[in-house]
């Protein structure tokens, strides 16, 4: 049984997958590592809350928007194929590398990534979508269908 809050109720329940519906008001989520890990301590979050504070318990940057530049050397390293395996994109934010990510704790992602790149990851938060059509931007899209929902980049800042 693993610990959970419900980000829609804020109620704390146990479930054994990480998709589950909340005890209480029967919201449907996928509980990420990090949300189980501080399971009691989220409550009631949006989503942009919850990965604000996934991002704070890694000592990571949050990321609403990802107008970066891709660390290009690195994004070959890893191809196009790990990057949406994993959900992952590197990114230079603020002088800094940093692999862009939903959840820092993911099952195996740090040593995937070290393994890949020969040195260890800095990381950053962002939500899935944000990920995919980055992902999708700089490696080009695979299936033409899946971006009906992506918004053209605006000018990097
Ligand atoms: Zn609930």
């Amino acid at each position: 049984m693993q610990l959970r809050d419900c980000p829609q109720c804020g109620h704390t329940f146990g479930a054994v997958n990480a998709y589950c519906s909340c005890t209480r008001c029967n919201h449907r989520f996928t509980a990420l590592p990090t949300q189980i890990f501080l399971a009691g301590k989220m409550g009631k979050t949006t989503d942009e809350q919850l990965l604000t504070l996934i991002a704070e318990y890694h000592e990571v940057p949050f990321l609403p928007s990802l107008d970066y530049c891709v660390s290009h050397q690195t994004a070959i390293m890893i191809g196009v194929k790990f990057a949406r395996m994993n959900i992952t994109i590197p990114l230079m934010v603020h002088g800094c590398e940093r692999f862009v990510v939903v959840d820092p704790q993911a099952p195996e992602l740090f040593e995937k990534i070290a393994t890949t790149i020969h040195r260890l990851p800095e990381f950053a938060v962002a939500s899935e979508h944000c990920i995919r059509k980055r992902i999708n931007e700089h490696f080009g899209v695979m299936n033409p269908a899946s971006t009906l929902d992506i918004q053209p980049l605006s000018p990097p800042k």
